[in-house]
């Protein structure tokens, strides 16, 4: 870790096996550090964004919507009214004057032209600087039009990137109690945290489907109003990627008295196991037996496929830098499956237990990072002699620029990676990368 690491970021840093472990998270991202950590807007776009027939309103600058401007593979069954970004486009003038009646006219105008079935309005570092009353402004275009309008705290500066979440969080339990939930199966749950990237929760439905559960609301994944509006009526909340919505699934249970459980869809183990423990809740025998016939075959198809894989992968090296590091579990899981060896894991938004579970599961001489950065990341591929890094759209290019293989497991990516064809179309793309002949091309830089 020659000498790259900033000395106040040092306690962020951990090789595995170099004394006790202790790591510091959660903490503002240092000035000058470039972090590769999103702001808080971003974080409650993210959460929010693949509600497909709502509004989203960015009540600030333009760049603030660019930012998050069709960079996600978030899909949609029906109405795509998320792929459009609209921005209120604040200019010196409003900075000065304030931005309050800008903000109602675009609202008033976007709800007549799109008719949407509900709509955000999110807040900026800019809004909260001039101090624009953005819940104000909602209560009264809502009475005007009869359209719920939803603030969204989520000023950049506020925190980082995980009080995004929960400012999202906050915004949607107001779209919840509404519904009319007659009829709802007493198997029944809601899918929290999927995003439906690359179309992924429509293969973990089928699963439930085949299994005998209904799926009352997917929040946020192809997500609709109306069906959000009725979440309380699910028996139970299954939460992945639990960094995003697990504040909901909290909120939910104080308020509605909903259980619910953490899961992974990512990597065989992991959506076996999410599996599982559904059709255990239930303590139905039916659901139980449809679960693991399903399992055992998706798993027959699955295994001789991956064989093929592990024989060219095995040994190979990969660098894990994600979002949330719940999702990093399944990664190591996933390329242990596959022979690989882990040699580098690190999150935006990791916790003291996710840090604690990641030390726990890797290997000695890993090393574990809170919110890197490019010197920083690029250092530790190169030290490590990493043939693959699994990142988001800010980690590509690090890589490339290194010669080393990349892999998307951010917002952005268009392949499904979940369930049990997601670990074969994973296995397939490292594959495809780690032994592209590319490489003999494009030498890779040592350190
Ligand atoms: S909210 Fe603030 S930090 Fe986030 S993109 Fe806008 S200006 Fe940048």
């Amino acid at each position: 870790m020659n000498g790259v690491v900033l000395k106040e970021r040092t306690g962020q840093v951990y090789e595995k096996g170099a004394g006790p472990f202790k790591l510091q998270c959660n903490l503002d991202s240092l000035p000058g550090a470039v972090s590769q950590r999103a702001c808080v807007f971003c974080g409650s776009r993210v959460v929010l964004y693949p509600i497909t027939d709502a509004l989203h309103l960015i009540h600030g600058p333009i760049g603030c919507a660019v930012y998050t401007w069709d960079i996600r593979g978030a899909l949609s069954s029906d109405r795509e009214l998320h792929r459009f970004s609209f921005s209120t486009d604040l200019r010196e003038k409003d900075v000065i004057f304030g931005g309050e009646k800008k903000l109602e006219a675009a609202l008033l105008e976007l709800i007549e032209r799109y008719n949407p079935e509900a709509a955000f309005v999110y807040s900026t570092c800019i809004v909260g600087i001039i101090g624009d009353d953005i819940g104000a402004v909602c209560k009264r275009v809502s009475k005007k039009t009869g359209i719920k309008c939803i603030p969204v705290q989520s000023e950049g500066f506020k925190g980082n990137k995980r009080a995004g979440y929960e400012a999202a969080c906050r915004a949607l339990i107001n779209l919840i109690g509404d519904g009319d939930i007659e009829g709802i199966s007493p198997f029944s749950v809601n899918i929290l945290g999927d995003f439906n990237l690359a179309g992924e929760i429509w293969i973990i439905k089928d699963y439930y489907r085949r299994m005998g559960i209904e799926v009352v609301s997917t929040i946020t994944g192809d997500g609709r109003v109306k069906d959000i509006s009725r979440a309380h009526g699910a028996k139970l909340n299954v939460v992945q990627c639990s960094g995003a919505t697990l504040a909901l699934a909290k909120m939910m249970k104080e308020k509605y008295g909903i259980p619910y459980i953490r899961v992974s869809y990512f990597g065989v183990d992991d959506m076996a196991d999410a599996l599982y423990r559904v059709a255990d809740f239930f303590k139905d025998r039916q659901i139980m037996e449809n679960t693991k016939a399903l399992i055992n075959d998706e798993l027959n198809k699955l295994y001789p496929a991956l064989k093929e894989f592990r024989r060219e992968l095995a040994g190979k090296r990969a660098a894990i830098y994600v979002g949330g590091a719940f999702k990093a579990f399944s990664l190591i899981k996933a390329f242990r499956l596959l022979g690989m060896k882990v040699v580098l894991v690190g999150s935006q938004t990791g916790t003291k237990e996710d840090y604690e579970e990641l030390e726990a599961i890797t290997d000695p001489g890993t090393i574990i990072v809170d919110d890197s950065n490019p010197l920083e990341l690029s250092e530790f591929l190169k030290e490590k002699k990493v043939d693959i890094f699994v990142g988001g759209v800010k980690e590509r290019p690090i890589a490339y620029k290194l010669g080393i293989g990349f892999c998307d497991h951010n917002h952005e990516r268009k392949e499904a990676l979940e369930g049990f064809i997601g670990m074969y179309n994973f296995a397939k793309e490292v594959y495809s990368t780690v032994m592209s002949p590319v490489w003999r091309f494009v030498p890779r830089k040592e350190g």
